[in-house]
């Protein structure tokens, strides 16, 4: 009913046609389709000590055909979509959807947590520390990465051709994948919200196959650097931090994950290969280069770095978190004090605190604390730091995508804005 009034009123469509596209249109999207794939292969053969290279695509290929690949893949994903769905959560609701409907969420990442550090916490005891599977992890990084690429890719074309298929009601479709031109709109995703019955695909690949296998990744070169490197011996020191830094990170994503209900990716993009494969690959194979390389390559740092390191990524946690909580917390009228412009569309723009320093002072935080997990390696390479150079360009450019999205939405508000708050990331810089 809601809808249909909502349609008549405004005499819209519900899935208008996307006429402005993102990343170079077709070609970027062919283009990162094909690149990013093969330089996250690429530069983890950088980082492998015994790899072979070969200009034929299927001599790393063949290797990804075996089962023995593939089953603990489709196990690690069926089995965390299954514990999704069977463990419990609060149940909480999405943002307005263009029908006036919102979606129901179960949001379970304390339950799904907790069983994992308990699964790994018995198979260290079971197996008196051999854990198979992260040596499994570490011996077989490059095949799961290329069939992570692969899964990625099917992932997005059932996505793709479901949003095709209903019964009844349209799906809702992203207000940029909607071009008609099948590359562009399987790489940015057609299906705003793709769902199994209760079971969201987006919000399930977005913090859990992705960033726990980051996880996993990372202990298994810590416990690779243990094990097989010191003999049980000791550990290195960066090694130890760059885990401790990262599961604290990626702990602290699967533990608010309502926070992603609002965020970009939940709210306004599609699931196409762009989301399927940065949250399938990109996010496990690339941000885990830290700890490859310092699996193999000892790297002491000494206790004043290792301090300098953490109170780098400590600060930026603090701005990163403090700021997103402000704006939350103002969102919700709990803080009423704050100066801020009230628009005419109803909401106001906090121009006050965090939000009076810079528009997007979060991603101030989220950049400095990638920057602190770069200099775990210190200067040694710079191979590693592609982590940094990539997450800038990635704020930059979200940040120049939700500047287009409120200017539209918020129009003279926005200006107002803009006007009060003039820097765009980094206070006095940018
Ligand atoms: P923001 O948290 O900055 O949210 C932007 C949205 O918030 C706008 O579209 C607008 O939405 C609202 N908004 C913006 N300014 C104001 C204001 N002054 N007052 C009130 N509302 C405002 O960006 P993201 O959602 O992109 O990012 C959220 C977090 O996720 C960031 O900390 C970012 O660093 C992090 N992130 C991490 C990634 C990773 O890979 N680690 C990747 C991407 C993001 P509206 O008006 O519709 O409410």
């Amino acid at each position: 009913m809601a809808r249909a009034k909502n349609v008549a009123e405004k005499k819209q469509p519900l899935n208008p046609k996307t006429t402005k596209f993102e990343f170079g249109g077709f070609f970027g999207a062919l283009f990162l389709s094909l690149f990013l794939p093969v330089f996250t292969v690429f530069i983890n053969l950088q980082l492998t000590p015994d790899a072979k290279f070969s200009t034929d695509p299927f001599y790393y290929l063949n290797p990804c055909r075996s089962a023995g690949i593939w089953i603990p893949y489709l196990c690690w994903f069926g089995g965390l979509a299954v514990f999704d769905i069977i463990l419990p959560g609060k149940t909480m609701f999405g943002t307005l959807l263009r029908d006036d409907t919102k979606l129901k969420y179960k949001i379970n990442g304390i339950s799904n947590s907790f069983l994992l550090i308990l699964i790994l916490g018995l198979r260290w005891q079971i197996t008196e520390g051999a854990m198979p599977e992260l040596v499994f992890l570490y011996e077989h990084h490059v095949e799961l990465n290329i069939i992570s690429v692969l899964f990625a890719f099917y992932l997005a074309t059932y996505c793709y051709l479901k949003s095709f298929i209903y019964i009844g009601k349209e799906p809702i479709l992203a207000l940029g994948g909607n071009s008609s031109n099948v590359i562009y709109d399987w790489f940015i995703g057609r299906e705003l919200n793709p769902r199994i019955g209760c079971f969201d695909i987006k919000l399930f690949c977005e913090l859990r196959p992705g960033m726990l296998l980051w996880l996993l990744i990372n202990l298994s070169c810590l416990h690779h650097n243990y094990v097989v490197v010191n003999q049980f011996q000791s550990v290195n020191d960066a090694l130890l931090l760059i885990n401790i830094l990262q599961g604290f990170y990626i702990f602290d994503g699967v533990l608010n994950e309502e926070g992603l209900l609002t965020m970009m990716d939940i709210a306004t993009d599609g699931f196409g290969f762009m989301l399927s494969f940065g949250d399938l690959t990109f996010v496990p194979f690339t941000f885990c280069l830290q700890a490859r390389f310092l699996s193999v390559n000892a790297n002491k740092l000494g206790q004043n770095k290792v301090i300098f390191i953490t109170s780098l990524m400590a600060l930026g946690y603090y701005i990163f978190h403090s700021a997103n909580k402000q704006k939350s917390d103002f969102k919700q009228g709990k803080l009423p004090n704050l100066k801020s412009i009230q628009t005419k569309r109803g909401t106001k723009l906090l121009c006050d605190s965090w939000w009076g320093m810079s528009q997007h002072i979060n991603y101030m935080g989220d950049w400095l604390i990638s920057l602190s997990w770069c200099l775990t390696t210190w200067f040694v390479t710079p191979l590693t730091y592609h982590y940094s150079a990539y997450f800038a360009i990635l704020l930059f450019h979200r940040q120049k995508r939700d500047e287009e999205k409120c200017s539209e939405k918020y129009g003279d508000d926005w200006v107002t804005y803009q006007k009060k708050v003039p820097y765009k990331i980094i206070p006095y810089v940018y």
